[in-house]
C-alpha cells in the first residue's frame, strides 16, 4: 500500500519545512568543533536533561554519517553519472522511471554504488551510535537514510534500525511478486564494466522471471511501512525526547517530517553537520536545539558518552 507523503526528494511539497523566525544565537552559531570533553555548555546541559529524563532518543542519519568512510553523499561533486555524451544526477539515475527505460544503466550504476558500499567500514560515527543503541536499550531508536549497511555492519540493532531508503544487501521483484531477496553476488565492478548476459539472468526474479530491482526507495516512489518503515519512524518521533539528527542536508521528505514533529513538540534536537542545514535551522530557532557543527567522527563519541555515562 502506498503511504500519503510525498517522495523522497519532494522538497517543495507540503511537508516541506520553513521556520518562519529563525534565530541566530551569537556565540552558538558556527562555533567550530570543541577539544575532546570540552563540550558547549548548551550541549552539555540539554544533553544532562535527556540523560536524566530517561526518555526514548531517535539518531536520524544521512549520507554525512558514511562519508568518513569513503561513500561519497548525493551532493558531493562526484556524484553524477556518464551515460554515452550525457552526465545524469542522483536524482535522475534513483527513479522509477529511469529503471522502466533503461534498467541495465540503472543496475550498473547501483552495482558501482554498492561495490563502495562493500569496501567500505564502519567510522568512529557509527560506532558511537551502536554504544547508544547498547546503552539505552528499547529507548533507543536509528532511522537511517543509508543503504549501505555501515550501521548494521557496525552492530545496530535490527529491531531498532529503520531504513527508511531501503537497504543495498537486498532486492525485490520489479513486478508483482512480493518479498526481498539477498542480493545475489555480482562480482566486483567498477564504473566501466560492462552489463552482461550472466548479469541479466542474476538479477531476475525467481518467481515470474521479470527484472529484479534494488530494494531501495526512488525518487519519484513514496514512502511506505512495509519496505520503508514509514509509520515507524513518525511514531518513533512522535515519542521521542531527543532527536539527534547526523549527516543530512534535509532534502528528502520523511527526515524532514521528523525534524517537523521534533520542533513543533518542543524536544531536544541536535544536528551533528559540517555545515549548516534545514536541521540546523531548527535546531537554532528552537529553545532545546543546538547546531553542533563538525563531522560524525568528531562530535558523536562525545555526544554519545553525555548521553551515556
Ligand atoms: P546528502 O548527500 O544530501 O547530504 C549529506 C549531508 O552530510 C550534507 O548536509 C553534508 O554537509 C553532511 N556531511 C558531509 N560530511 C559529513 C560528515 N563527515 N559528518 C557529518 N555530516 C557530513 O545526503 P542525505 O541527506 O542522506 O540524502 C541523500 C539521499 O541519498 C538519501 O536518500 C540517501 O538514502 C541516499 N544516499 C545514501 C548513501 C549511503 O547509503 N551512504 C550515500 C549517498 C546517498
Amino acid at each position: 500500500m502506498k503511504a500519503s507523503s510525498g517522495g523522497p526528494c519532494d522538497t517543495k511539497g507540503e511537508t516541506t519545512v520553513t521556520v518562519g523566525v529563525v534565530l541566530h544565537r551569537e556565540g552558538d552559531r558556527g562555533a567550530r568543533a570543541p577539544l575532546v570533553n570540552d563540550m558547549e555548555p548548551k550541549l552539555s546541559r540539554l544533553l544532562e536533561d535527556v540523560r536524566r529524563s530517561g526518555g526514548p532518543v531517535l539518531a536520524l542519519t544521512g549520507a554525512g554519517i558514511s562519508a568518513e568512510s569513503g561513500i561519497p553523499t548525493f551532493r558531493g561533486r562526484d556524484g553524477y553519472w556518464v551515460v554515452g555524451s550525457r552526465n545524469y544526477m542522483p536524482q535522475e539515475m534513483a527513479t522509477h522511471e529511469m529503471f522502466c527505460r533503461a534498467p541495465e544503466e540503472v543496475w550498473r550504476w547501483y552495482l558501482y554504488r554498492f561495490g563502495a558500499c562493500k569496501h567500505a567500514q564502519p567510522n568512529e560515527g557509527h560506532r558511537a551510535l551502536v554504544a547508544l543503541d547498547r546503552g539505552l536499550g528499547e529507548r533507543f531508536h536509528l532511522v537511517t537514510q543509508n543503504i549501505d549497511g555501515l550501521h548494521q555492519r557496525a552492530g545496530a540493532t535490527p529491531a531498532r534500525t529503520s531504513c527508511i531508503h531501503g537497504d543495498a544487501a537486498y532486492v525485490r521483484c520489479a513486478g508483482p511478486c512480493d518479498g526481498k531477496l539477498p542480493l545475489p553476488d555480482m562480482g566486483s565492478r567498477d564504473a566501466g564494466t560492462p552489463f552482461t548476459a550472466v548479469d541479466r539472468a542474476r538479477l531476475s526474479c525467481p518467481r515470474c522471471g521479470g527484472w529484479l530491482r534494488p530494494h531501495v526507495l526512488w525518487f519519484d516512489e513514496y514512502y511506505d511501512e512495509e519496505n520503508y518503515r514509514m509509520q515507524t519512524a513518525l511514531r518513533v518521533a512522535s515519542r521521542a525526547e531527543l532527536l539527534l539528527v547526523v549527516g543530512t542536508s534535509g532534502a528528502t521528505n520523511l527526515p524532514m517530517q521528523i525534524g517537523e514533529i521534533a520542533f513543533r513538540r518542543g524536544i531536544a534536537m541536535v544536528d551533528v553537520n559540517p555545515e549548516e542545514n534545514p536541521f540546523s535551522e531548527l535546531c537554532e530557532a528552537s529553545e532545546r536545539g543546538f547546531f553542533a557543527r563538525g563531522s560524525a567522527c568528531e562530535r558523536l563519541p562525545d555526544i554519545v558518552r553525555a548521553l551515556t555515562s
